[in-house]
Formats: structure tokens, C-alpha cells, sequence
């Protein structure tokens, strides 16, 4: 079955009692059981499965190509999961550029218990090879990256995975399965935040690992998943399974949105650079038009004149939203640097985009008067 259709149907289930052709919202804490201790309906109590839960996971099983799939009450929580899946001594690599967020778990939460941490420009592969060692037990890739775009080669990240004999995950928010399936691939693991794309209204925070096999990881992630407590209500896991019905038509059209976005800032004489995978002058075009279906609905550019220039274009928007967060059918911009670290790697003149639904003539239309 292609993606579309499995988006609209997949995990879905009209309500036996009403008809109702949209799964109810199962809010009970608990269930009840048979006479003699059976549970025939397989809930007990409401953190460790429930119907909306395991509607969901259902749901992003099938979108990602995976054999099962674990939801959690954030992004975070579920990257979160995965590490606390490893043991004290092992080794990870990670990009230079990871999610800002993870970059804080690993280095702020997980280094504290014992994981070891090698951080690398990701988008060069020699630089993995290298930092292989007989402890490295993850590989972890976020490709396009966080703030910049960079693209990693996820077949390359799986071959030295293969050689290491480590685990490869992917952190498929920013592209979603509607353009990089990291699964058939190779990866083991995929992860998203759904607060973004696969939600897609900014109106709820999730998150969700999906596996290419249920395996002893993946019934470790269940068990974290489980017994951590991690995990999205009922009505969250309805809400991102309502997003995930239109997913395929929103990605396609921000993805087109984001080109002529990229396109017309290219071209702007007050636009010092672009970073957007789709254009051709773009360091990683020729590995993301290998792996990706189009080049997603996120962008960066700088502006020329640093940091006071930059924050006066975001300033002066009227259609974007200043706001940080992505994916949702509104379009946001933010001055990355000033939400990260002192310390942050994110130029001072970085504008970072995410395209909605919004016509792509009133977004540039906006970004226009705002440059002027
Ligand atoms: C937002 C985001 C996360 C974290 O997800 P939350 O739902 O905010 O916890 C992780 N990785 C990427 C790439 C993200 O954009």
C-alpha cells in the first residue's frame, strides 16, 4: 500500500458501539479484567498500553516501514529512551550538529552515567570511521541537520554501523517518511519528534521510536517506554494520529513551498548565503537527491550585515511567526543563535525557516518587505 493510504487508514478503527467512523478517545486509567485475571481486550492499566497508544503505534509502524513502534510523551523522551537503552562504558557518535536538545541529554544527563560521547562532522563519513571504537555501540544521525542542513549519507552510516557491529538511529523528524525512509535503508532505529511534521499543528508534544525488527533493543525501548513512564496521553496519541492522515500532502507542499522560498533568497542581493539541500550550489545536494523524495519544508539563510541585520528581518516579518519549533501549517522564522548556548556553533546572522501552508507568494512576498 502506498504512504497516502496508509497515512488515512492505517491503526484506525471506527467505534463499535456508536459507528463513529474516527476512533474514540479512550481516557479510562484502567481495565477491567475477566473473572479469572484474563485481560482478552491485552490493557491492564494505562501506562503500560492503551487503545489510542496502540492505535498510534500502529500507525507509525506501518508509516515508517518498521515492525513496531513505541510512543512517548516527547521528541526528547523518546532520543532519551534510546541512550538510556545502552549501558555505562558504551560508546556513541553523534554529529557536531545534533538536535540541541539531545546534544543537552548526552552531554548534561547520559555522560554523567557512564555513556561515552564522540561528536563529529557527520557529513564527512571519514570522520565516523575514525572515531570507531570496539566500545561504540551507536551511531546516532540527524540528517538534514539542525541549523545548517548538512545532509549525512545514511547508507554510508549504516555500512560502518555493520562493520562496528553498532546500532545505527535516525532522527527522521525534519524529513519524515514521506521523503527519507531510513528503515529500508538499513537503520535500526528511527526516531521523531511528532511534535513536528507527523502532528503538524503545533498543538501537541510527542514523540515516538520506530524498529525495523522487535528485538531485544526494541523490547528494551518498550520497557523504558513502560516502567519510565514517559508516555503521551490518549488524546495526544489522537492527535498526532489526526496529523499523520494529511502528513503526505503537507510535507509534499512545504517541500515545493521551501524550494521557491530557497530560490528567491538565493537571488537577493541582501542574502549572504542559503541552506537548503534542494539547491544545486548546497554542499550535500548530490547525497540528499539520493536519499530524499525533495528536500523538505526547512531552510536556513544568513543575512548580510550579522546578527543586528538578521534580527531586523525578524523583526520585520508579518506572515511568519517568530517562534521556534517547525512543522506546523503556520510558517515560522527564528534567530537560532540567541535560543542556543553562549557557546552555540549557529552563525550570528542565521535565520531559520520553517515553510507552512500558508501561498508560497505571501510568504516571499513577506520575507521581501522584511529584507527591503
Ligand atoms: C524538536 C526536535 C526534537 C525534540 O523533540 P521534542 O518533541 O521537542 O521533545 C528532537 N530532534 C529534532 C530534530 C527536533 O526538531
Amino acid at each position: 500500500m502506498k504512504l497516502e493510504t496508509i497515512a488515512v487508514h492505517a491503526g484506525k478503527n471506527s467505534d463499535p458501539g456508536s459507528g463513529a467512523i474516527t476512533s474514540s478517545i479512550q481516557l479510562a486509567t484502567t481495565f477491567e479484567r475477566e473473572a479469572d485475571g484474563a485481560f482478552p481486550h491485552g490493557y491492564i492499566y494505562a501506562r503500560s498500553n492503551n487503545p489510542n497508544r496502540k492505535n498510534l503505534e500502529t500507525c507509525l509502524a506501518a508509516l515508517e516501514g518498521g515492525a513496531a513502534a513505541a510512543a512517548f510523551a516527547s521528541g526528547s523522551a523518546a532520543s532519551m529512551a534510546v541512550f538510556q537503552a545502552l549501558s555505562p562504558g558504551d560508546h556513541v557518535i553523534a554529529p557536531l550538529d545534533v538536535y540541541y536538545g539531545t546534544s543537552v541529554q548526552l552531554r548534561e544527563l547520559l555522560e554523567r552515567w557512564g555513556l561515552k560521547v564522540s561528536y563529529v562532522d557527520m557529513s564527512d563519513a571519514s570522520q565516523v570511521e575514525q572515531a570507531v571504537i570496539s566500545k561504540t555501540r551507536l551511531l546516532w544521525v540527524e540528517t538534514p541537520s539542525n541549523p545548517l542542513l548538512k545532509i549525512v549519507d545514511i547508507d554510508r552510516m549504516v555500512a560502518i554501523g555493520r562493520r562496528a557491529g553498532a546500532l545505527v538511529a535516525c532522527d527522521n523528524t525534519w524529513a519524515t517518511p514521506v521523503l527519507q525512509r531510513p528503515l529500508e535503508m538499513g537503520v535500526d532505529v528511527v526516531m521523531h519528534s511528532t511534535t513536528k511534521y507527523l502532528g503538524g499543528h503545533s498543538d501537541v508534544i510527542s514523540g515516538a521510536l520506530i524498529s525495523k525488527v522487535e528485538d531485544d533493543f526494541f523490547r528494551r525501548l518498550r520497557l523504558i517506554q513502560a516502567s519510565g513512564g514517559a508516555v503521551p496521553s490518549p488524546f495526544d496519541c489522537w492527535l498526532v494520529q489526526r496529523g499523520v492522515s494529511t502528513l503526505a500532502w503537507r510535507v509534499r507542499a512545504q517541500s515545493e513551498q521551501a524550494f521557491l522560498v530557497a530560490q528567491f533568497l538565493s537571488r537577493h542581493p541582501k542574502v549572504a548565503a542559503v541552506h537548503y539541500p534542494g539547491l544545486k550550489s548546497h554542499p550535500g545536494h548530490e547525497a540528499a537527491a539520493r536519499q530524499m523524495k525533495s528536500f523538505g519544508g526547512m531552510l536556513a539563510f544568513q543575512v548580510k550585515g550579522g546578527r543586528d541585520a538578521a534580527m531586523a528581518v525578524a523583526a520585520g516579518v508579518k506572515v511568519f511567526t517568530r517562534a521556534t519549533s517547525l512543522g506546523g501549517v503556520e510558517s515560522l522564522i527564528e534567530h537560532r543563535a540567541s535560543v542556543e548556548h553562549p557557546g552555540t556553533r549557529t552563525p550570528d546572522d542565521l535565520l531559520r525557516v520553517s515553510i507552512g501552508l500558508e501561498h508560497v507568494d505571501d510568504l516571499i512576498e513577506d520575507l521581501s518587505q522584511a529584507l527591503a
